[in-house]
């Protein structure tokens, strides 16, 4: 008899789990009328409540309609993980955002790892999620609590950040939104000035070129050593990363880095921003094609990848339907880019390359940067060049040294030649998103 009614109630408890699963609200309220404790249950093995159900399977009505019951937000199932770790494992990030709302501590650690929410979206590469949390401890008590960047930083039991776990698991986007809000490039798991591995470690041995590139563009040291005293090069080689070990070989020409010291780039509008950013990525593209083709390798698949063709696309703003001036550095590129407030102007490329290439040095702390290659005035400012339309002629006074070429012209040579900028050191040709011939070579 008793083991009739403890069947029944196994029963109503599994009714139950899966029609939170399911999301069938009626029959859920229809059993919670019935016993309103039943929101106590949890599931035999896992110890999931009806919330990390509804979370974890996204269903957002469910989860508000639960969350009105006054149940605790933060629940643990047996490791520890709250709902919120499971919409954000899953990539429900409408559960994510609602989760928030309703209170839940973005600084909960699980018992596995030790790993938040935060580790969380940057291993399974939810950059939503990621986006939605990041945004919560700009506002939430964490914030004042933890800091901003302390949070975005937070290790866990092996002294991995969300970084690490980003790079490790090739996920570039979240790479780079962590790289955006602060996360340390050169952070190491080994804490304490012990030697560990770096993000740059962990991308070697993931194998993603673009994360590769991508720390290494934000200053990531191809010198550093992990633990059993490995230079990220080794871990590549190791682990078979041919591509990843072509950029992280010390011995090779580093990618540019871009020039965070500068003031006036630290200042940039979100516009001029983008366009120095996509400038470095194409320039670093160009430099890794002759360093895999040194190696015997074919250029990375990401030379033609899905995303890069986006980014190329998004340029087409700036350079399409106008009579750009010719950049008078390179006479390749259309000038993008006006220095302030000499008023001169150039393009993208060669704007990155002059800041690439006369950073300030962080060891003097010497602030002297480059200057206007033309007049040699101090730079106090880049912002997006106007685009002149031939009624504009009243502009022209503003740019007194640019030759009034027309780019249309010999535009379509491309990257046949870069012979202009040998001065300030080569970063190569680019053959960005304009030559139409990337990706062409074997
Ligand atoms: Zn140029
Ligand atoms: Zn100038």
């Amino acid at each position: 008899m008793g083991q009739k009614l403890s069947c029944r109630k196994q029963h109503e408890k599994n009714g139950l789990f899966s029609a939170v699963a399911n999301g069938e609200l009626e029959m859920v309220e229809a059993i919670l009328q019935k016993d309103p404790t039943v929101l106590e249950h949890l599931t035999a093995h896992s110890l999931l409540s009806p919330l990390h159900l509804a979370a974890s399977n996204g269903r957002i009505e469910m989860l508000s309609m639960l969350l009105e019951h006054n149940i605790k937000v933060d629940i643990l199932n047996h490791h520890k993980q709250t709902p919120l770790m499971l919409a954000v494992m899953h990539g429900k990030t409408g559960c994510v955002e609602k989760l928030i709302q309703a209170g839940a501590n973005i600084l909960m650690f699980d018992s596995l790892r030790r790993r938040t929410c935060l580790h969380y979206a940057a291993y399974y590469g939810h950059v939503g999620c990621l986006k939605a949390i990041l945004s919560a401890a700009h506002s939430t008590p964490v914030a004042d609590s933890w800091g901003f960047e302390r949070f975005v930083n937070i290790r866990d039991r092996n002294g991995a950040t969300p970084l690490h776990l980003a790079a490790r698991q090739r996920q570039t986007e979240c790479l780079r939104s962590l790289l955006d809000s602060g996360a340390l490039v050169c952070a190491s798991t080994g804490g304490y000035g012990y030697p560990g591995s770096t993000p740059l470690h962990m991308a070697a041995r993931g194998g993603s070129v673009e994360c590769v590139r991508m720390l290494l563009a934000r200053g990531a040291d191809r010198l550093q050593l992990d633990s059993s005293g490995r230079i990220p090069f080794s871990v590549a080689l190791k682990n078979k990363r041919k591509a990843c070990a072509a950029l992280l070989n010390p011995s090779s020409a580093p990618l540019l880095v871009w020039p965070s010291p500068l003031k006036f780039i630290s200042e940039l509008n979100q516009e001029a921003k983008a366009l120095l950013e996509k400038a470095l990525l194409e320039a670093n593209m160009e430099r890794e094609k002759t360093l895999l083709r040194k190696a015997d390798m074919p250029p990375s698949p990401l030379h033609s990848g899905s995303k890069d063709d986006d980014i190329a696309s998004d340029s087409e703003v700036f350079k399409s339907d106008s009579d750009m001036e010719l950049c008078s550095i390179c006479f390749e590129q259309g000038c993008t880019i006006e220095v302030r407030p000499c008023g001169h102007q150039m393009c993208a490329h060669c704007t990155i390359a002059l800041c690439c290439h006369k950073k300030p040095d962080p060891a003097t702390a010497c602030a002297a940067g480059p200057l206007c290659p033309f007049c040699r005035g101090t730079i106090l400012q880049l912002i997006l060049a106007k685009i002149k339309t031939s009624s504009d002629t009243e502009e022209v006074e503003s740019s007194p040294t640019k030759p009034r070429r027309s780019r249309k012209s010999n535009f379509s040579e491309g990257s046949s030649s870069f012979k202009g900028l040998s001065a300030m050191g080569s970063f190569g040709r680019n053959a960005g998103c304009n030559s139409g011939k990337v990706g062409t070579e074997k």
